[in-house]
């Protein structure tokens, strides 16, 4: 089950917010209850990735956030 676009958003903002602070509680995107787990799972310097879950509505999504410049035509 992919998260919305509005959800996305909030789980963008939460992991801005984690970012700052990994000791803030976090709410989830879905349904807003305290206590999401946030996991980074990156694979630096190339992409970041954040494992969401939430006990309270089983929300258990990966946000993939891409590094750098847009790579037209493909690694080397
Ligand atoms: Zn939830």
């Amino acid at each position: 089950m992919a998260l919305s676009p509005q959800e996305l958003a909030q789980a963008l903002a939460v992991i801005a917010r984690w970012r700052t602070d990994a000791e803030a509680a976090l709410d989830c995107p879905r349904c807003g209850q305290n206590g999401l787990a946030l996991a980074d799972r990156s694979a630096r310097p190339y992409a970041e990735w954040y494992h969401l879950g939430c006990a309270g509505c089983g929300l258990d999504e990966t946000i993939h956030i891409p590094l750098g410049p847009p790579v037209a035509g493909g690694l080397d």
